[in-house]
């Protein structure tokens, strides 16, 4: 243990407050380790030495070497720590993940995220004041590129070109790829888009959070044609700081007017609290801004209705 931790990143960390848990990084063979997490995600892997909460009976419990507990949302430490205890009891056990500010050494296809995902970069060139990612993962660090179809990096668009370049040459042999990282669309060059065109997409997420980044947007939009709306989306977050319901919908809408589906999410702080996430107004706008068919139903609505005001101001006039 001693000499892993030396080549652990994990060390950099130890003067966190709290810090308390042994390095999880993986070190055996993942047919040797349990997962347990806390709860399940989309990206929770499905095999058999994976679990959600407690353990069950003991001869249901398949061989292996060691569990690890894997925490995402700092929300989830509680819970984690009463599990730590309960599996402790059954084999080895450590605990660790992003909520207790692993900065994440290399990919493992299918360890603590499901088959499929693959992160090719850790860590962020920018430092934006809602996210957590700079403090975790520190500044932008190239993994080695495991194959996998939902690429979730950070900032992908970050990356050296040859980086980037090399990730497209893996995409080559996927299908249905998702970019569900967040693409930075500050950094989308007509260079960069055309690579999103040679490869098999089902859906390319963008970051749309702050007004300011509007215009890259649209740019990045048009440069991802002919790629068509169905292919292109953004996380949107709304209720950091000095935002409202009727600022968000602004925004939601120049959103799809840029030419994507925009997916709204809820800003929650480190303890898990989100204070849109009780606001009535902003829940009636997430039942519209986080499903393709009510976004495109409402906006069809919208639409008709600005015309027909147009219509009637331009008849005033005349009047
Ligand atoms: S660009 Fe994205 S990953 Fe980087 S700090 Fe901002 S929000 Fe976080």
């Amino acid at each position: 243990m001693e000499k892993h931790v030396k080549n652990c990143l994990r060390t950099e960390w130890k003067d966190v407050e709290d810090y308390k848990v042994p390095c999880s990084c993986n070190e055996k063979p993942i047919d040797k380790i349990i997962r347990v997490f806390p709860r399940k995600t989309t990206h929770t892997p499905t095999d058999d030495l994976v679990f959600i909460g407690s353990p069950p009976f003991t001869p249901m419990i398949p061989e292996a070497d060691e569990i690890h507990i894997s925490v995402t949302f700092t929300w989830d430490i509680p819970e984690a720590e009463r599990l730590y205890k309960e599996w402790s009891n059954v084999l080895p056990t450590k605990i660790g993940g992003p909520a207790f500010r692993d900065p994440g050494g290399e990919f493992t296809p299918g360890l603590y995220k499901k088959k499929g995902v693959t992160i090719t970069t850790r860590g962020c060139i920018r430092k934006c004041e809602f996210c957590f990612v700079p403090k975790r993962e520190g500044k932008l660090r190239l993994l080695k590129i495991k194959p996998g179809h939902i690429v979730n990096d950070n900032n992908l668009m970050a990356a050296p070109m040859d980086h980037f370049k090399k990730v497209f040459d893996m995409l080559k042999n996927q299908k249905q790829i998702i970019f569900g990282g967040g693409i930075d669309v500050r950094l989308m060059t007509q260079e960069k888009a055309d690579f999103f065109k040679t490869v098999s997409v089902d859906t390319i997420f963008m970051a749309y959070d702050q007004d300011s980044q509007y215009e890259y947007l649209k740019r990045a939009c048009e440069m991802l044609n002919p790629l068509t709306r169905d292919r292109k989306s953004c996380y949107m977050l709304v209720g950091f700081d000095d935002d409202t319901p009727e600022k968000a919908e602004i925004r939601l809408r120049k959103a799809y007017e840029a030419g994507c589906y925009p997916h709204m999410m809820f800003y929650t702080d480190v303890n898990g609290l989100s204070r849109s996430k009780k606001n009535a107004k902003y829940r009636e706008l997430h039942k519209i801004w986080v499903n393709r068919m009510t976004v495109h139903t409402h906006m069809q609505k919208v639409t008709r209705e600005d015309k027909s005001k147009k219509n009637q101001t331009e008849m005033f006039d005349k009047d």
